[in-house]
């Protein structure tokens, strides 16, 4: 039978309107303005006498509004949350975290007038905590840090709330061909640079997003810079990446803030990276102090871990007569970790005597002197 689609008998009286839309809008043009008064981030070259001609590259992440890398992240993670439609009106925003993510969420939180609630270890810095209550967020702890995801997905089942899930997320909510990322922002940098082209960028992992962003990003632009992916004691993403095994876990929690999983991480992307380094946590806290004695302001932990992968893959190139540049990222300020890592109290309770590793280290970057560290 025939049926006239014109005719009007079987039509809705009215199509329906797109509901919520104006919230999505105004939110959409909130985190606009937030991406337009910031200006991009600094690469900074610190020069280090015993490296010759192999140049070093700091890309400063801790001067975002919210002090570290996972503003950007964060950014993401809501834009994409409201693209996707999860997070509208009122929508409570959940978290886990081991802190600096949900202190920039929290910001964004604010911004937007979310309710926001971070899942967290106990043993988060008090920095941290204090920065996500003043933007107006709650916090949750856990004892163990392989806690914190079933926590966050029960209270946003309770709260009928949106758990951001930065650890399945941040690979894909990053728009890894472009659009101010920053692996385009770290290429575009070093463009006009006598060595434009980094012979290796290095990088920790946390939720594993940043280096899959950078390492999609190399491939994306056929370049020859490899990446180097460092980590911590206390986590999986070293043994996983050795082995070939993504089902790894442990119990104990790194000690290196940020970085260092239970877990091997959806947004982890082993394919894109061309070689691990692991490094013993008292090699990350004696780089951490010797970088921020050379750049003359503090930078966090996983900063230390960061620069200490960098220097071994310096004296390996220094050892085979390589030159060329060597890109990595200040994650974060060492403000946040001034009762911790900068606390000689904390350091001897926790075990750590950084000296000779600070000493070695320094040796080093003053005359090339080949390290012979523990590092594994
Ligand atoms: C998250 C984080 C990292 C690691 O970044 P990912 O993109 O999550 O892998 C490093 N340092 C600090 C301080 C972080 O918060």
């Amino acid at each position: 039978m025939e049926t006239d689609v014109f005719s009007g008998d079987d039509l809705p009286l009215a199509l329906p309107e797109c509901a919520g839309r104006e919230w999505a809008r105004r939110a959409i043009g909130l985190l606009q303005g937030d991406a337009r008064r910031s200006a991009d981030t600094h690469l900074i070259k610190p020069v280090f006498p015993g490296l010759g001609n192999i140049s070093v590259y700091l890309k400063d992440e801790s001067t975002h509004p919210t002090g570290s890398l996972k503003h950007r992240l964060a950014r993401s993670l809501v834009l994409y949350g409201i693209c996707n439609g999860y997070i509208r009106e009122g929508t409570t925003l959940v978290e886990a975290s081991s802190g600096s993510t949900a202190v920039s969420e929290a910001y964004f939180a604010r911004i937007l007038h979310l309710p926001f609630i971070a899942v967290m270890p106990r043993s988060t810095s008090a920095q941290k905590i204090e920065a996500i209550e003043r933007f107006g967020g709650r916090c949750h702890f856990v004892e163990r840090s392989a806690e914190v995801y079933q926590a966050a997905q029960q209270i946003a089942a309770e709260t009928g709330g949106h758990y951001l899930d930065q650890f399945t997320y941040a690979e894909r909510a990053t728009d890894w061909r472009g659009n101010n990322n920053i692996a385009e922002s770290i290429f575009a940098q070093m463009e006009n640079e006598p060595q434009p082209e980094p012979e290796w960028v290095v990088m920790s992992a946390g939720t594993g997003g940043t280096s899959a962003t950078i390492g999609r990003y190399i491939r994306y632009r056929n370049l020859s810079t490899r990446l180097c992916v460092v980590d911590v004691e206390n986590s999986v993403f070293y043994d996983s990446y050795v082995k070939g095994d993504p089902a790894m876990t442990c119990t104990a929690g790194s000690r290196i803030e940020g970085i260092g999983r239970p877990r091997v991480e959806p947004s982890f992307m082993p394919t894109v990276i061309d070689h691990m380094i692991r490094v013993p946590d008292v090699a990350s806290l004696a780089a951490m102090h010797v970088l921020s004695d050379r750049i003359f302001r503090r930078v966090g932990g996983s900063t230390g871990t960061n620069f200490f992968g960098l220097c071994r893959i310096a004296a390996q190139m220094l050892r085979e007569g390589r030159e060329g540049s060597l890109v990595t990222l200040i994650c974060d300020s060492g403000a946040r970790y001034t009762d911790t890592y900068y606390n000689p109290d904390w350091l001897k309770d926790n075990g750590f005597e950084l000296g000779p590793h600070i000493d070695r280290l320094n040796a080093f970057l003053d005359t090339g002197r080949t390290l012979t560290s523990s590092a594994g």
